[in-house]
């Protein structure tokens, strides 16, 4: 596909923050964008220029969707393989494709390909019942993190178990489905690093983001990461690899535990624009969702060089409702437009510049 001319129409798979942040992108790089998401009036929707309110297995409603759209993307990885096969079977272009999106989907098939690709993560098993539940954990030394292999979120869909514990309870409290039982990772500091792999395969990586969690939950993400410069080549390597295994195009994030001698163990990739990179707009020359639609839209990609240092703090559920006046000087207030600020729901975020990089 050759560039796309500014005036086109980028489709979007997914109608959360995420997409609406690339509607503003994209339009602020002259595109139109459309939206696919079930349910009225999504985040995304509010900013675009149409929306598809149907199922992402709506084979119709696709065909439909491509036949009006010259580009389409995905903001969440949830979306059924089979629906972006469908997609390229009507000679739609899906960027990235279905490989980063069958990768991440499924716990077990990301941590077997990312030690394929040679991108170590902590030792995990299996479990599909009780009985292997069991014979995991004592392979894992009697105490791990069991969590769903598909549809887990933050930490949504995981539990933390023990030998002696009630293992019939801990599987029911994951809903009883396919998981994984993953040894706890004794990290120091969680990173990720996000990369964009332009339709020509060149790559450009932000710097890695130190991110801490609450409740699972990604709280608060600052760059620079506080790590040595060998700590930082050897991630931007790894998210590198990944970048060119899948065959992205398009922002991906590889989230990376360091553990205390600097060695790196993956814990997850996302197919797409990242919370954790959520501080490059208001600190980078190019921030990650304009770079995500030049990426799509086959355009050269933007210099990712760091102007500020930044610190960005997501506001969960009511968090998200005091007044912008509250704000500290120079700090970019962005909010998702969404109604209903329900405990722990991500609602918006701050990007605090700490000084200039
Ligand atoms: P996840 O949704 O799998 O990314 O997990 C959310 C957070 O839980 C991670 O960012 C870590 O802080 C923590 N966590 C997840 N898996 C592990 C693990 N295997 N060992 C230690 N901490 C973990």
């Amino acid at each position: 596909m050759s560039p796309l001319p500014a005036g086109s129409t980028i489709g979007i798979l997914g109608g959360g923050q995420l997409g609406r942040m690339l509607a503003s992108a994209a339009a602020q790089l002259g595109f139109d964008v459309n939206i696919f998401c079930p349910g009225d009036s999504p985040p995304a929707a509010r900013v675009a220029a149409g929306h598809w309110d149907a199922d992402y297995d709506d084979h119709t409603a696709l065909e439909d969707f491509a036949a009006n759209c010259d580009v389409i993307t995905y903001e969440f990885e949830n979306i059924p393989v089979a629906s972006v096969a469908h997609l390229v079977s009507c000679s739609a272009t899906v960027r990235p494709g279905a490989k980063s999106l069958e990768v991440s989907q499924d716990r077990l098939a990301e941590k077997q390909f990312l030690n394929a690709i040679g991108i170590e993560t902590g030792r995990f098993e299996p479990v599909e019942s009780v009985g292997q539940l069991e014979t995991a954990l004592q392979a894992l030394g009697g105490e791990g993190l069991l969590k769903t292999r598909r549809d887990g979120y933050d930490g949504k869909g995981q539990v933390r178990v023990r030998s002696g514990d009630d293992l019939d309870a801990a599987y029911k409290e994951i809903g009883g489905v396919p998981a994984i039982l993953e040894a706890l990772v004794p990290f120091e500091r969680e990173i990720s690093v996000v990369i964009a792999r332009g339709a020509d395969g060149e790559t450009t990586a932000f710097d890695p983001s130190h991110n801490e969690h609450e409740n699972g939950i990604l709280k608060r993400s600052t760059a620079p990461c506080g790590l040595s410069q060998d700590v930082i080549a050897r991630a931007r390597r790894l998210a590198e690899t990944l970048a060119h295994e899948t065959g992205h195009v398009g922002v991906l994030a590889l989230e990376l535990f360091v553990l205390k001698d600097g060695t790196l163990r993956a814990n997850e990739m996302a197919p797409r624009v990242h919370n954790s990179g959520h501080w490059t707009p208001e600190a980078c020359a190019t921030g990650q969702f304009e770079q995500h639609i030049r990426a799509v839209a086959g355009w050269p990609l933007g210099p990712v060089t760091r102007h500020f240092d930044a610190e960005m703090e997501n506001l969960l559920g009511e968090e998200a409702l005091a007044p912008p006046t509250a704000y500290p000087e120079g700090t970019v207030l962005t909010l998702y437009g969404k109604r209903d600020a329900k405990p722990g729901r991500k609602m918006g975020h701050t990007v605090r510049r700490t000084g200039a990089a």
